[in-house]
């Protein structure tokens, strides 16, 4: 009998007010029933808004060094419980036990770079134009921040929000992904138990639309930070902008790697492997675009579709699986509709485009697929499938390469191999993402490095490294006039 899960609001573990469960299940065999968890409506979510309240007032005022070393303790049990999380991840979405065990590690970085951002939570001390002022700035925690998270990394985005959000004095209330909620179930037992006040955190299972909306329309939640597809993104940030929150939107990509003519193949062929089917393509960072130099094309194609064809199909938690399952149906519609777009659109379909079946069959597994000749602007080249599936485009010279990667809506991450270090630092500054990669895929951000898009992937602002605790903060100016009389800035200005 599978377990029925329950939220965690107003201190304590507690059913939703609807009685209602969804089901959550393997997605490498679809007969595996996780749990069943809540499916919560609006009225869970004002429950979780005035415990959140409550736990604010205290931990606002909690000292920020103190607040890290809760994470601190968070950490270490990341770091004790890694093995045992990553299987829970796998089995609840799919990709690789090495990706899942990558994910927690993720967790633990964000963790204890929290921890010692506690005592580095700087603001500034300028000089006054006036005699005898002191003008200075610091951070203040802002209240409580609602974090409504995507599938694809069940652990690392929801701690990428949630440390930076909690060290900063907030209080949040989290909404995971209603296909990955055990790995966040999970997060916050641990939360609990390195002595976070039970109050500062509240978690609400459930749907986008139900409990994701009301989080987001609730007029005491004024922060919102999003990961998840544009469109999603588009409607949170039209309710943000009237409600004048302050938005965090990490959203679509469609990333190319760029393999010049000098370049390494040997590297490009492991990194192209790693990049398109890692997570089978479910990155926000995946590869789905290939540009190559036509110079190298034909050679480099004919060596990709041999190893590609040899990646193992499986269960993640298996040792020799290379690529585990897509998250649930729709996203396997998905893909198939895209496969077949790209063969109407006249691209050349030379490996994968189906299902795998035996005992695959079971669950939502899809071939590694790679369509060439694909025409730049064409829907395959142009749009997000969040898949197994790479488009390879030709290109004759590094400026078209440039081009072709630029004329796409999205702008996470970019990545060339090339030996040249001209066209390199050519590259950074050309190309038109959030992060580049030279000489690896367009995956393999670090957490203490900003991570984010620009164009439709982003707003402007950034997970990760230090510009994120500018989000989760809010900068204050003081003035100290001690010199006994009025001072009228910019008008009674000393002269030297
Ligand atoms: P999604 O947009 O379907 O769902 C994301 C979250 O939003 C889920 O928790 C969902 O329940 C919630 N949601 C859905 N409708 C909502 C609504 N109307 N109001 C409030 N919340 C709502 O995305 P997904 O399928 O889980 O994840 C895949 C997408 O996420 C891809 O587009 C991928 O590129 C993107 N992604 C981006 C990044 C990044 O950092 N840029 C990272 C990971 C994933």
């Amino acid at each position: 009998m599978a377990k029925t899960f329950k939220n965690f609001i107003g201190g304590e573990w507690v059913a939703p007010t609807t009685d209602a469960y969804f089901e959550n299940r393997n997605p490498a065999d679809t007969s595996d029933l996780i749990g069943r968890f809540p499916d919560s409506d609006r009225r869970d979510v004002e429950a979780a808004v005035r415990s959140a309240k409550r736990g604010f007032a205290a931990w606002s005022r909690t000292p920020a060094p103190v607040r890290g070393d809760v994470l601190r303790r968070v950490g270490h049990l990341l770091v004790e419980r890694k093995a045992a999380i990553a299987d829970a991840m796998t089995r609840e979405m799919g990709k690789v036990l090495a990706e899942t065990g990558g994910d927690v590690q993720e967790g633990i970085d964000t963790a204890f770079y929290a921890a010692t951002e506690g005592r580095r939570l700087f603001g500034h001390v300028v000089p006054s134009e006036l005699r005898s002022k002191w003008a200075m700035s610091y951070r203040r925690p802002i209240g409580v921040v609602g974090l409504i998270t995507p599938f694809n990394f069940p652990m690392a985005i929801p701690t990428w929000k949630m440390f930076p959000a909690l060290v900063c004095g907030n209080a949040v209330i989290i909404k995971p992904s209603e296909d990955v909620p055990h790995t966040v179930h999970l997060l916050v037992e641990i939360l609990l138990e390195a002595g976070l006040p039970p109050e500062v955190i509240q978690l609400v299972h459930g749907r986008g639309e139900t409990v994701g909306k009301a989080i987001v329309e609730h007029p005491e939640v004024p922060v919102i930070s999003f990961t998840g597809s544009t469109e999603t993104g588009s409607l949170i940030g039209e309710t943000c902008g009237r409600m004048h929150k302050r938005l965090s939107l990490e959203m679509g990509g469609k990333n190319a790697m760029i393999v010049m003519d000098d370049a390494d193949l040997d590297l490009a062929l492991e990194g192209i492997l790693w990049g398109a089917f890692g997570t089978t393509g479910q990155r926000c960072t995946a590869t789905s675009r290939l540009v190559l130099h036509r110079k190298i094309h034909d050679r480099f194609l004919r060596r990709l579709g041999d190893a590609a064809e040899g990646l193992r199909l499986g269960d993640g938690r298996q040792d020799k699986t290379d690529v585990g399952p897509l998250i649930h149906e729709a996203s396997r519609d998905k893909v198939e509709r895209y496969v077949e777009i790209g063969q109407e659109e006249g691209a050349d379909l030379m490996l994968g485009g189906k299902a795998p079946g035996g005992r695959l069959a079971d669950g939502w597994f899809y071939r590694p697929t790679i369509f060439a000749g694909v025409r730049p602007r064409s829907r395959l080249e142009q749009e997000e499938i969040f898949g197994p599936v790479l488009s390879v485009i030709r290109v004759s010279s590094f400026d078209e390469a440039v081009k072709v990667n630029n004329g796409v809506r999205y702008g996470l991450s970019s990545s060339i191999y090339t030996g040249n270090v001209d066209l390199a630092f050519s590259a950074m500054q050309d190309l038109d993402n959030g992060i580049t990669y030279v000489n690896a895929p367009t995956i393999g951000a670090e957490a203490h490095l900003p991570f984010g898009g620009v164009k439709a992937t982003g707003n402007g602002h950034r997970e990760g490294g230090w510009e994120v605790y500018d989000f989760y903060s809010e900068t204050k100016v003081c003035y100290v006039d001690y010199s006994g009389k009025l001072q009228r800035a910019q008008i009674d200005a000393a002269s030297p």
